[in-house]
């Protein structure tokens, strides 16, 4: 495997061209405007600056690495060329059975098809390409160049040979992947996601507030983030998605999302991204101050 398309330049493709780049692998990176692969690639030389800082790569490195990567706003041409695509576009279902009908199509017949989704089926993307053999689950987490789990998600057909193809690969990127099956929230979701969602319960119930449970968490179980401020940096939304899709895939009440976040949800209150979640985030992204949503 020599060459990559990497779909979306978000948060999370700019750190997988990143990682695949600076792997040696010739890397596509491909997004709908020259503005939002702009973004990526500044993200990726800032972060390419900040390893050459702590010198853990030198100068020449970071340009080898750059010089791996090409952008593209042209799918079809993006991928014509390559082994495998990863694709890492907005969680959104039409969007990624549109993307992934749009793959099968143009790229090359034996190419691997991975998707790097929080949540939605591999089955269910497999079932709308003519190679649902060669689709599978490559949920990478965020920050990509630092984190070393990649959770390599079987979809019903997947075969033992593209798992073992892609659970190399992920070595091969330096990091550690884990094989799981496809069920709603795979393996991390499922058990970071209720744990989130009864953090968010247990403040809705009055029990505590912001920090002290954070609190809890960080000094009784060494989390490095407390849980509220964990949900803030994912996104409220984000939080809320997931727990809808294991909710609705289980049909268990246990995933039922707290009011509280769907009510921040629907006040706009998004965490990190909007400003305000738990915390207040407008003066320092620091999340020192509680928001004041919940003072008492
Ligand atoms: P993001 O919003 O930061 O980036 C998504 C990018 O996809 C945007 O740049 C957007 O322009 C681009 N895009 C949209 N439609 C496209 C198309 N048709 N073709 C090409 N590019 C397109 O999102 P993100 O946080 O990077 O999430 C991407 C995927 O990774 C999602 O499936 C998400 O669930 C998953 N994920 C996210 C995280 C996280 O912490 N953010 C962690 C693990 C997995």
């Amino acid at each position: 495997m020599k060459n990559i398309a990497v779909i979306g330049a978000g948060t999370m493709g700019n750190g997988i061209a990143h990682t695949s780049a600076q792997s040696g692998f010739k890397v596509n990176l491909i997004d709908i405007s020259d503005a939002s692969l702009k973004r990526g690639l500044d993200t990726i030389s800032r972060n390419l600056d900040r390893m050459v800082a702590k010198e853990k790569i030198t100068d020449a490195d970071k340009n080898t690495t750059l010089g791996n990567i090409t952008t593209f706003t042209d799918t079809k041409e993006g991928i014509k060329n390559v082994d495998l695509v990863v694709e890492a576009a907005t969680e959104n279902l039409d969007l990624k059975l549109k993307i992934f009908k749009q793959l099968d199509e143009f790229a090359p017949k034996n190419a691997i098809l991975a998707t790097n989704t929080s949540s939605i089926s591999i089955t269910q993307i497999a079932a709308v390409t003519s190679r649902p053999d060669q689709i599978i689950g490559m949920h990478f987490m965020n920050p990509v160049p630092i984190m070393k789990l990649v959770e390599i998600i079987k979809g019903y057909n997947t075969t033992d040979e593209v798992t073992n193809t892609i659970m190399q690969l992920s070595k091969t990127l330096g990091k550690e992947p884990v094989e799981v099956n496809d069920y709603p929230g795979f393996v991390a979701n499922r058990i970071l996601m209720p744990m989130l969602n009864e953090s968010i319960e247990t403040l809705y119930n009055g029990v505590a507030g912001v920090q002290e449970i954070d609190t809890v968490m960080k000094l009784g179980m060494a989390h490095p983030m407390g849980p509220l401020q964990l949900a803030d940096f994912i996104g409220l939304d984000v939080c809320l998605s997931i727990l809808n899709v294991m909710y609705n895939g289980f049909k268990n009440p246990k995933y039922a999302p707290c009011p509280l976040l769907v009510n921040m949800v629907n006040a706009g209150k998004l965490g990190v991204k909007s400003g305000e979640g738990f915390y207040d985030y407008s003066e320092s992204k620091k999340a020192e101050k509680v928001s004041t949503q919940f003072l008492k």
